[in-house]
């Protein structure tokens, strides 16, 4: 879903404090609500400077926005979780008794509270400035909940069969019709007898005890691709926990941590590295072998070189994450002064002193 700038969506500049975003959102949501506002589109509006200001009013939501717009927003957060944690309850207070409960169960269809997924799992993977060099395939290991093999994830004993649940018949939902001054609303929650599976268990499945779902650990194989960032995020669909009840499982989120190294230092794709040569090397110019994340490579240093002079040794860089090529390599020059001369070489150093 592209759409427009969340901070246009509300009407506000950039650097808008809370406040000013709390008090744009509220005014839109009286004229949008679709309670009041029974035009097509208020709905699609109102789901719109909704999601904004769940965005904007959450820092790290905001940060991430800001950093990466919805594009990253949406990496890194699913649709619901994206309305998760958002405080409207003193925004709709007033609004014709509709909490957000209600609002929030129109936006994604079905039963309120009763979750549309499994949830989602986070894992940090160290990884080497090497790794990055080239798309690199790892193996982790995830803990998580699966789908119980044994029963089909029923949580019913095999052999037998799961009732259908009467107070639901079977649908897992209850309907609830609530009127508030002009409007009714008729509002869906999960049913709580079967908990909003549709049917019950009169005897439990052993291996996973009634539940659906066993822990599992998993191994699972990821793609790094080449150059990527410090704290990336990366997301696989469908490799997080077992939802209940047949719901589709979570995604799994691995954020890439890039571990320090002991010779390269790294901005985006360039590579730094220092080394140090002798003073006469300095002065009459010598070949140096230099490490690189491809292997040693020659680099010629001239007569005459200062010290502190960086060398570019070019597309030695990581690949450029999202683009084409590779950075360069930079190779910092330090020029060491002996310490320690004896008679002859202080004697030799002199006459070349007298020459200048
Ligand atoms: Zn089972
Ligand atoms: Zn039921």
């Amino acid at each position: 879903m592209a759409g427009k700038d969340y901070y246009e969506v509300l009407g506000v500049p950039r650097n808008a404090a809370k406040d000013q975003i709390k008090d744009a959102y509220r005014n839109l949501a009286l004229q949008f609500h679709p309670d009041r506002n029974k035009s097509p589109d208020a709905e699609a509006r109102f789901k719109e400077i909704s999601e904004a200001y769940a965005v904007l009013s959450d820092d790290d939501k905001r940060k991430e926005y800001d950093a990466g717009g919805r594009e990253g927003v949406y990496q890194k957060y699913s649709q619901e979780d994206l309305f998760r944690g958002t405080d409207f309850g003193d925004i709709f207070r007033g609004m014709g008794g509709f909490g957000f409960d209600d609002i929030f169960s129109q936006f994604f269809g079905g039963g309120g509270r009763q979750p549309t997924r499994g949830e989602d799992l986070t894992f940090h993977l160290q990884v080497n400035l090497e790794d990055l060099a080239e798309d690199t395939n790892k193996e982790i290991e995830i803990p998580r909940s699966e789908v119980c093999s044994t029963c089909n994830g029923s949580g019913a004993k095999p052999g037998t069969a799961p009732q259908r649940c009467g107070t639901c018949g079977g649908t897992g939902q209850v309907q609830k019709v609530q009127s508030a001054g002009f409007a009714r609303l008729v509002r869906i929650t999960a049913c709580s007898r079967c908990h909003g599976r549709g049917y019950l268990v009169d005897t439990p499945c052993k291996e996973c005890r009634g539940r659906g779902t066993v822990e599992k650990t998993r191994r699972i194989r990821i793609m790094i691709p080449a150059g990527a960032e410090d704290g990336q995020t990366l997301r696989l669909r469908g490799e997080g926990n077992a939802g209940e009840a047949g719901v589709p499982p979570g995604d799994l989120y691995v954020v890439v941590n890039v571990a320090p190294h002991r010779l390269f230092a790294r901005q985006d794709s360039d590579i730094y590295l220092e080394t140090r040569i002798g003073a006469i090397q300095a002065m009459l110019g010598t070949e140096l072998t230099v490490p690189t994340l491809y292997g040693n490579v020659k680099l010629e240093i001239p007569h005459g070189t200062q010290p502190g002079h960086v060398f570019p040794i070019k597309g030695k860089g990581l690949p450029k994450y999202g683009g084409w090529g590779k950075g360069d390599q930079y190779v910092k020059v330090n020029v060491e002064i002996p310490k320690n001369l004896n008679g002859q070489q202080r004697e030799l150093l002199k006459q070349l002193g007298d020459l200048r």
